[in-house]
């Protein structure tokens, strides 16, 4: 492959973030929504006294019509794609958006539009200068609202849009694509996208992988190099785009498209095969699960239950809490879609990253290392009961247990103990029924709770690892920070002992652990947990086929030998391909797929 820069229309390279999995190979359509704001109208730039209320109209009724398409895209949609607009309808909301528009009209006597763009944009430039990514990438969130807005000032009407739709397959290549933009790419046609903003962690990537649609993300600098109809290659394993591609090229990735489909075939075939090792130790195999309508997929992936029900995602993205009605009919129905396999709900873990407008009530300096999970949720005692009253309520539908987030010491552990007996006698005392024998786990995701194990394996019935965090609190490193993303290494001896530690803890007190962060669905790492003694693996459910096939090529003898191997090495560089090697060995179409084919 060609991998020079220079001359136009020869076969060029671009690395970028990988966003979503796939491979794509279209003609190229470009996308140039300009900064998103609102267009400035060339005639009119002022407008006369008599003027204002007729003006203050125009911009009421354009954002009540973007409200109302908000809303009805928002229905049409389902998940964490159908949250990303309940944010929007948030922000169209605003009032003190609305308030400066009208004052600017007023004051000013700028026409409706013209009001509009100017605040908007010192909005959009206040947001997009902040030190917290999540609040930059949010920026985008507020560009599509604006965009809504404002071809409803310039006189459009609803569903139309100012792209027109594809007719051939393609390949959208854009500056930005916001949310929305994305959900309502035409699937049947639109093949993959990249763009030159964004992060894994944006929305636009998050709509990007619920809708399977292979996109690479950070793409700096491509725009400029393409013209619509130049033919390209989006390749979402490896975060790459090929441009020009020459035909040798095309038949290469042509050739890793069939080979992607002919292995993910095979795999779904084996969705319903026990995860066994192939000396007899049985791994349970559980989904994540953000939301109930990724119930469907769930059961179709075989998953034996859920792992980890991430609750915050309950209170993220909306106008008001649920209360313990809503919350209790949510987990009735996980419990009862799951018929009698293990649901784990956890409790709250807004905080971090996870920002929700209703509980989050100022920025703190460190998030991360604030208030987060059970501290925030301890610090709202109200807000615990009534989580703690819908579980037990829900529980006695199916099999739930409950799994606390961010345990750092016993005396936590304790008052959250405390709290749910409490809770218990209140139910009791109230004649509500309810479950008195719920399982309860501690999330082993901060270093302290790793190096205590013992003494909360005394008073729980299991562990989950939580990786993600487990590796950020052990090396200090942010895991939503890009410029110190190569120190974010799960395979520091650090990490691999702190696990060992709490495995060992578990087994010593007859509990059993799992692991439901992203290390759990990354198949380089299956031999090594279960070397260490982890029992049940909860991961997002495309992860799940792959893992099944990677443990159903084990042995456990031998992958606690690789244990043995890892713990002698301290170089995290070396334990890595100490992993890779294995992998290889015993599943190679696998390790093929990780990287792309
Ligand atoms: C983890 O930290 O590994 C985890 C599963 O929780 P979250 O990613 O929600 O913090
Ligand atoms: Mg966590």
């Amino acid at each position: 492959m060609n991998t020079t820069t220079s001359v136009n229309k020869k076969e060029i390279l671009f690395h970028g973030i990988p966003a979503s999995p796939g491979i794509a190979i279209a003609p190229v359509r470009l996308i140039d929504p300009g900064a998103g704001s609102a267009p400035v109208s060339e005639k009119r730039t002022q407008i006369t006294q008599d003027q204002v209320d007729q003006e203050i109209d125009l911009f009421s009724q354009a954002v009540a019509s973007a409200r109302d398409e908000i809303r009805s895209l928002r229905d049409s949609l389902q998940g964490e794609e159908a949250q990303i607009f309940d944010a929007h309808l948030l922000i169209a909301s605003d009032r003190m958006l609305a308030n400066e528009v009208t004052a600017m009209i007023r004051k000013r006597l700028f026409p409706a539009e013209r009001a509009f763009t100017e605040v908007i944009d010192r909005y959009v430039e206040t947001i997009s200068n902040m030190p917290d990514k999540y609040f930059r990438e949010r920026a985008t969130d507020i560009r599509d609202v604006a965009k809504r807005i404002g071809k409803f000032l310039s006189g459009m009407s609803a569903g139309e849009t100012a792209a027109p739709a594809p007719t051939e397959p393609e390949v959208i290549i854009a500056r930005d694509l916001t949310p929305s933009d994305t959900a309502t790419l035409d699937r049947t046609k639109v093949l993959g996208f990249a763009i030159e903003t964004g992060s894994t962690t944006s929305h636009t990537a998050i709509v990007a992988r619920s809708m399977k649609l292979p996109a690479v993300v950070g793409m700096q600098r491509l725009f400029n190099r393409l013209e619509n109809g130049d033919r390209v290659i989006i390749d979402g394993y490896l975060g790459m785009v090929v441009i020009n591609p020459e035909p040798e090229t095309i038949a290469f990735y042509e050739e890793k498209i069939a080979r992607q489909n002919q292995l993910l075939e095979e795999l779904q075939k084996e969705s319903s095969m026990t995860a066994e090792t192939l000396d007899g130790y049985q791994i349970h195999l559980a989904a994540n699960v953000e939301g109930v309508d990724g119930l469907d997929e769930v059961i179709r992936s075989g998953a034996a239950g859920i792992g980890l029900f991430r609750t915050e995602y309950l209170f993220m993205n909306k106008s008001v809490l649920p209360d313990e009605e809503t919350q209790f009919k949510t987990y009735r129905l996980l419990a009862e879609r799951m018929q009698g396999q293990p649901v784990i709900i956890r409790t709250l873990d807004v905080g971090g990253d996870k920002i929700s407008a209703l509980l989050t009530e100022q920025s703190e300096p460190n998030p991360f290392l604030g208030l987060r999970a059970i501290r925030l949720s301890m610090s709202h005692p109200e807000l615990m009961r009534t989580q703690m009253r819908a579980i037990l309520r829900a529980a006695r539908f199916g099999n739930i247990k409950i799994l606390f987030p961010m345990i750092s010491s016993v005396g936590e552990l304790d008052s959250l103990l405390a709290m749910l007996e409490d809770v218990k006698e209140a139910l009791k005392a109230e004649q509500i029924p309810y479950s008195p024998q719920v399982e309860i786990g501690v999330m082993i995701e901060v270093p302290a709770a790793a190096l205590i194990a013992d003494q909360l394996a005394e008073k729980v019935d299991f562990f989950s690892i939580g990786s993600n965090d487990l590796v950020q609190y052990t090396l200090a490193v942010d895991r939503t920070n890009e410029k110190v993303a190569h120190l974010y290494n799960p395979m520091h001896p650090a990490v691999i002992e702190l696990i060992a530690r709490a495995a060992k803890a578990a087994r010593d007190h007859h509990i059993w652990i799992g692991c439901c962060g992203e290390l759990a669905g990354y198949t380089q790492f299956t031999p090594l947990l279960v070397g260490l003694g982890i029992q049940e693996f909860s991961m997002s459910c495309a992860s799940l086929a792959p893992v099944r096939r990677v443990i159903r090529r084990l042995s456990r003898i031998e992958a606690e030998k690789l244990v043995e191997q890892i713990r002698s090495v301290a170089d995290p560089q070396k334990a890595m391909e100490l992993c890779q090697e294995f992998l290889v060995r015993i599943a190679p179409d696998v390790a093929k797929m990780n990287k792309g084919f």
